[in-house]
């Protein structure tokens, strides 16, 4: 049976310049030799470039809420219940990640964070599926409900919020969905998701190796492996036992065969 071509992709102007910057930054970085500093130079650029984007619509929106338009993000220090569930970042996430954990941790705190991410696989272990998407694993950065790693936390932890702190507890925390689901701000997460689709894009185009995968047990792989960024750069699948299950949105597919498409007929 033909599928009709829905066409390209439509994204609100903000959102579509947001993913253009991306994918122009990524391009560059991936062009040619990458080494590691290029690609966790790349990250450290779309990390601030997506937080300044989220922390500027969330001041927005806190204005409007005060003015009694519209609720605020009722995120904050201490408040934790979104991290009880599997996380997917891209591979140059995780790796930058690693090494700011190697940077920022001493000896004792890699050996407990490499204990906490033994007990989180061992949780995940009896969720083979994308059922285990929201299974409520605590993600092995989480210590007495603060993120240890908040300055180098993935984008879409950045772009993660809430208007309502309780129910999120119950829903996410206590498996009650009896509120409904999280009331969320869609542009904060739509903005972190887009810078995200702009570098996920150019490493399925360069054809670089993996896909999302679960922070949780990537980060165990990144911090056993110390060369694992020079021996994913050269094309192994170091990180295959950490892919994510679930597969990537249609949309973003609908992307990827757009830009071969684009770059074929160059
Ligand atoms: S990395 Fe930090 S912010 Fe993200 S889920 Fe883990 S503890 Fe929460």
């Amino acid at each position: 049976m033909n599928v009709p071509d829905p066409g390209p992709i439509q994204l609100p102007p903000r959102l579509q310049g947001m993913l253009d910057s991306s994918r122009a930054l990524s391009d560059r970085a991936t062009e040619g030799v990458t080494t590691p500093e290029r690609i966790n130079g790349l990250l450290r650029k779309l990390e601030s470039y997506a937080s300044r984007e989220i922390d500027r619509l969330e001041h927005e929106v806190g204005e409007a809420a005060a003015k009694g338009k519209g609720k605020a993000v009722a995120c904050s220090m201490g408040c934790h219940w979104c991290c009880h569930q599997v996380v997917a970042a891209t591979i140059p996430e995780v790796l930058l990640l690693a090494q700011w954990i190697r940077e920022n941790f001493d000896p004792g705190q890699i050996d407990a964070l490499k204990s906490r991410c033994a007990a989180y696989a061992q949780t995940l272990a009896e969720y083979p599926g994308v059922e285990r998407v929201l299974h409520s694993a605590t993600c092995p950065m989480l210590v007495d409900g603060l993120c240890t790693a908040h300055a180098a936390r993935p984008l879409i932890c950045r772009g993660y919020n809430s208007t309502d702190a309780n129910v999120c507890k119950r829903f996410l925390f206590e498996g009650k969905h009896d509120s409904g689901p999280v009331p969320t701000l869609p542009e904060l997460i739509q903005t972190a998701g887009v810078v995200r689709w702009g570098l996920h894009l150019m490493l399925r185009v360069r054809g670089m190796p993996g896909d999302l995968v679960e922070l949780g047990l990537a980060i165990a792989i990144a911090l056993e492996n110390p060369d694992a960024t020079e021996r994913w750069l050269g094309g192994e699948d170091v990180f295959a036992g950490a892919r994510s299950p679930a597969p990537p949105a249609p949309q973003f597919e609908r992307l990827v065969r757009d830009e071969i498409r684009y770059r074929n007929a160059r």
